[in-house]
C-alpha cells in the first residue's frame, strides 16, 4: 500500500508511529538487514535458451511451477532497501544452490546450480562443463560476490547481519481423507547454525496471530548464507520466508490475485516481526 494514501487514514499520532515503523524518520533502523530473492525471474536469455532440450510449452508449465513469481515484490518492504535479487530464472542458475555439486544434495537428482532434469526428472539440459563454467562466471559468482558483499557491510556498520531469504512454493491439491500434500500458508525455513530457534518461533508465532497457518521447514527447508560466513559466524543470521502461492497468485496464468496486495503486507509484518527480534536480543 502506498505510504500516502496510509497517512491520509491515521491521525498524527499514528501517522508518526507508521513514518517510524517504516523507518522514514530514521528511528528504526533496518540495515542491518539483507533480503535475498532467488527464484523470482522468469528471464531465460538467448544464449542459456539454447541448451534447454524442453518445447516451449514444457518448458512454460516447468517455470510455471518452478518460479517464486513476484517474489521481488512481495518482499520488498521499503525498511530493507538491501535487496540481492537473481536476474535470471532459475533454468539459468539456481543461485540458492552449493556451488560444489558434491556439497549440493539436490545435484544428484540433476538439480545443481545449473538444472539437467526437470522436477519430474524429464532430461532438460545435458551436462555441459564448459556451459556449467560459463554460468559460474556470468551468473553465479557475480549474485554471490554481491550477496557477500552486503552481509560484510552490514557486518561492517552493525556488527551483525540479518539474511531473509524470500521465497514461495506452489499449492498442492489435498489428498483426502489422509490430507497428504496439504500445504501451510507460510514456511519458515531455517539454518541449524544461523537460525536461533528464538527468532523462528516469534516468526511462527507471529505468522499464527495473524490468522495463518505455519509450518517449519516444510515443505521445503534451509535459509542460505554466503559461504564466507557459513557455518563459521554467529553475527550473521538467517531465516527463510517461503509464502504459498495460493495467498497471492494465480499460477495457472502466472498473474497476481485479488490477495496479493494483504499478502504483501503480511510479508512485510513477518520481516519487521524477524528484524526486531535480532534488534531486541543484539
Ligand atoms: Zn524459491
Amino acid at each position: 500500500m502506498c505510504l500516502l494514501y496510509r497517512l491520509c487514514a491515521c491521525n498524527e499520532s499514528t501517522a508518526v508511529f507508521v513514518l517510524e515503523s517504516m523507518g522514514v524518520l530514521g528511528m528504526i533502523d533496518y540495515g542491518f538487514v539483507v533480503v535475498h530473492v532467488p527464484h523470482a525471474s522468469l528471464e531465460i536469455p538467448e544464449q542459456y535458451l539454447a541448451s534447454i532440450l524442453l518445447s516451449p510449452a514444457q518448458l512454460w508449465r516447468e517455470k510455471r511451477r518452478m518460479t517464486d513469481a513476484f517474489c521481488d515484490e512481495l518482499y520488498d518492504a521499503p525498511e530493507f532497501p538491501t535487496r540481492v535479487i537473481a536476474k535470471y530464472s532459475r533454468f539459468v542458475c539456481d543461485v540458492e544452490r552449493f556451488r560444489d555439486d558434491k556439497l549440493e544434495p539436490r545435484a544428484k537428482f540433476g538439480q545443481g546450480l545449473m538444472y539437467t532434469r526437470t522436477t519430474f526428472a524429464r532430461r532438460l539440459r545435458y551436462r555441459d562443463d564448459s556451459l556449467r563454467n560459463m554460468i559460474l562466471r556470468q551468473v553465479y559468482d557475480p549474485h554471490h560476490e554481491k550477496l557477500t558483499a552486503a552481509v560484510e557491510n552490514s557486518l561492517d556498520r552493525y556488527g551483525h547481519c540479518l539474511i531473509i531469504d524470500g521465497h514461495s512454493f506452489p499449492t498442492l491439491t489435498p489428498v483426502k481423507p489422509l490430507g497428504i500434500f496439504s500445504r501451510p500458508d507460510f514456511d519458515i525455513g531455517t539454518d541449524s547454525y544461523h537460525t536461533p530457534d528464538g527468532l523462528r518461533d516469534t516468526l511462527c508465532n507471529k505468522a499464527q496471530e495473524l490468522g495463518y497457518s505455519v509450518k517449519v521447514n516444510t515443505p521445503f527447508s534451509g535459509a542460505i548464507t554466503p559461504m564466507k560466513f557459513y557455518q563459521k559466524d554467529k553475527r550473521v543470521y538467517s531465516i527463510m520466508i517461503e509464502t504459498n502461492r495460493r495467498l497471492y497468485m494465480n499460477s495457472k496464468d502466472i498473474t497476481k490475485s485479488a490477495g496479493f496486495n494483504k499478502t504483501r503486507e503480511t510479508c512485510f509484518d513477518l520481516m519487521r516481526c524477524a528484524a526486531d527480534w535480532v534488534m531486541a536480543t543484539r
